[in-house]
């Protein structure tokens, strides 16, 4: 056997897992691997938001995100027709935005400071079925692990070699990176939100649920190497794809125009999110999933710190398993779902099947507009303040 484990993917959820694993199975740090196909600093197509659950996962491993380049928002507005709810956090910012670039390096530096081996530019091909430990054949030969973790994303080779016939729900989702301020031309009269630092806050707007598309546009604060910036998209569950919908980019434009930005004057990028359902298989002897690879919240497609929740309880697991000698995992999605993040993953899931099937405009208008109050307790108690509930890990 080369490695007691293989982590396949260097993003948040495989950090995560090694991180939480030399925490929890301090013995196993330097039998651990993981394979990552890109190099550090790497693009990874994300809006960067962090709920308070990231930072609270990283306080806990004793790591500080504020070393990592950001920018704070104090107000996040959920709309419907640039109406709604705002939320702020008393005495502390609601969300923190990173470079996805910049954040999985940091966190990639933490991992190789605590011993980890990571090996960068190595393409995982296919995964073996267990016989005697778990053959992983990459593009720079083969390695043999006791133990497998996949936490290579969305489209993921692992999940497609051990479920290769799973359900997959997947959200469509589009991105793109604009000045503060659109280029106006001379002549023309001011944009809705005045000059220089563009509008205040983090946006979600609902308002294409009644045409079918089952999710929102999103306007952040970010700053690309200091400068500041705006991170547009649009995320699409699919949930109403048996119904006529526009094009996401026609709705993305039409937004963005509101706010006088041309899409056409910037590049768009596209990337899929596999989302959690509680029928997502997780795991086979040997071999389990953790972050996109499983899936991520299905409301907003926030995954970040959903992926470092994974970790926690992936480590767990494994630690469990070499304890025992038992590499089945057959308690592996049980632990998931019972856990306060599979608690919040449920219940997003329910909450999804509630808020997007149910897409008529004056329903739209009651949740955002008028059922204010309601919202807010609902997201506090089954959307935000699961990272704190969650095992510490053991040191
Ligand atoms: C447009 C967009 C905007 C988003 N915005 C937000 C947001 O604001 N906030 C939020 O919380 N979430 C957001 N998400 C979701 C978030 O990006 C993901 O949920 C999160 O990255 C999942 O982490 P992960 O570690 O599971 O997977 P990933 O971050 O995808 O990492 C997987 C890693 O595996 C590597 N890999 C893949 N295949 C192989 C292979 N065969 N061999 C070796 N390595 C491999 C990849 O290079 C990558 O480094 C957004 C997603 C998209 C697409």
């Amino acid at each position: 056997m080369d490695h007691d484990v293989v982590i396949i993917g260097g993003g948040p959820s495989g950090l995560s897992t090694a991180l939480h694993l030399q925490r929890t199975a301090p013995h196993l740090s330097t039998r651990i691997l993981i394979l990552e196909k890109a190099r550090y600093p790497r693009l990874k197509l994300c809006a960067g938001g962090l709920s308070l659950d990231a930072e609270i996962i990283l306080q806990r491993l004793g790591l500080d995100v504020s070393e990592v380049p950001h920018v704070d928002v104090e107000n996040i507005h959920f709309d419907f027709e640039a109406k709604g709810l705002n939320i702020r956090i008393p005495k502390r910012h609601a969300l923190r935005v990173i470079r996805r670039d910049e954040f999985d390096n940091w966190l990639a530096q933490k991992v190789r400071g605590l011993g980890i081996e990571i090996r960068e530019g190595v393409t995982v091909k296919n995964i073996l079925p267990p016989k005697n430990g778990v053959l992983v054949e990459t593009d720079q030969g083969n390695f043999h692990a006791q133990v497998v973790v996949g936490a290579d994303g969305s489209n993921g080779v692992t999940r497609r070699c051990i479920f290769p016939n799973a359900p997959v729900y997947t959200a469509r989702v589009l991105e793109v990176i604009t000045p503060t301020d659109p280029h106006r031309p001379a002549g023309t009269s001011p944009n809705s939100y005045g000059f220089g630092g563009g509008r205040e806050g983090a946006f979600f707007d609902f308002f294409p649920v009644p045409n079918n598309i089952a999710g929102y546009v999103w306007d952040f604060p970010t700053q690309i190497k200091g400068e500041s910036m705006r991170c547009w998209g649009i995320y699409d569950t699919n949930l109403l794809s048996n119904e006529n919908r526009p094009q996401l980019k026609e709705t993305l434009a039409q937004e963005m125009e509101r706010h006088g930005f041309d899409l056409d004057d910037y590049e768009i990028k596209g990337h899929p999110i596999r989302w959690f359902s509680p029928d997502n298989p997780m795991s086979v002897p040997g071999v389990l999933l953790v972050g996109d690879a499983i899936g991520a919240d299905s409301i907003f497609g926030e995954g970040i710190s959903i992926a470092l929740g994974y970790g926690n309880l992936a480590a767990r697991a494994i630690k469990d398993a070499f304890q025992r000698n038992d590499f089945s995992f057959r308690k592996y999605k049980t632990r998931v779902l019972m856990s306060p993040l599979g608690q919040t993953l449920i219940a997003r899931w329910f909450i999804t099947y509630i808020i997007y099937p149910l897409k008529w405009k004056w329903f739209q208008v009651l949740l955002w507009r008028i059922l204010k109050p309601i919202v807010i307790v609902v997201a506090w108690i089954f959307v935000l303040n699961w990272g704190r509930r969650m095992p510490q890990p053991q040191t």
